[in-house]
């Protein structure tokens, strides 16, 4: 695993981008104090602590969910009241952290997507000498898949009974842990996160 800079390159920063476009102001104009824009972000009651305040003046986090004080429990009744109950826990196409069920399932209901990951992971294979701070080459090769072979040659074996607790993954929200010092090794500069220059 080498440093995940996923959430801030592919949620964070393109999320700003479009806020302040939305607002008038696009990167790099400065946005006049109290010109905000409110972001409702779907935390419920048992992942509080994931819950937290915008990094920017012009950005206000809400979390309606806690409002209502729901838990998991409350929003999959209130999905499967209104017939969603299949709704599969958010994820970008080609999330590392997808289990092999997650992954069958892209493959059979959405080939578009399955195609985008399969291009993505080749197209990650020998990294990207941006993908650090020293901007030098990763060593080795990359893949999604922790087989480490490419994507549309794993056999993926869906487990029977997934985890019924993984929570989705979402801006300011990613449920995943930063990788081991350890793996870190692979980079220049362990445990640095992308600057987000918005
Ligand atoms: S869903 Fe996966 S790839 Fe996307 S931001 Fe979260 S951890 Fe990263």
């Amino acid at each position: 695993m080498a440093r995940r800079q996923c959430t801030s390159e592919y949620k964070i920063k393109p999320i700003k981008a479009e806020v302040r476009r939305r607002l008038g102001y696009p990167h790099p104009a400065r946005i006049p104090a109290g010109v905000v824009a409110e972001m409702a972000i779907g935390i419920s009651l048992d992942e509080i602590g994931r819950a937290r305040d915008a990094d920017v003046a012009y950005m206000r986090n809400t979390f309606p969910l806690l409002d209502l004080g729901w838990r998991r429990e409350d929003c999959l009744a209130y999905l499967t009241e209104h017939d969603l109950a299949d709704t599969p826990r958010s994820a970008c196409v080609g999330c590392p952290y997808r289990t092999d069920a997650e992954w069958v399932r892209l493959r059979r209901d959405d080939p578009a997507g399955w195609a985008e990951a399969v291009a993505f992971d080749a197209a990650i294979r020998h990294g990207s000498a941006r993908a650090n701070a020293a901007g030098q080459l990763l060593r080795g090769q990359f893949f999604l898949h922790r087989q480490r072979i490419p994507l549309d040659q794993v056999t993926l074996r869906p487990r029977t009974q997934e985890p019924a607790d993984t929570p989705g993954c979402g801006p300011w929200t990613c449920p995943h842990t930063e990788p081991a010092e350890a793996a870190l090794d692979a980079v220049a500069t362990p445990g640095r996160e992308v600057a987000l220059n918005a």
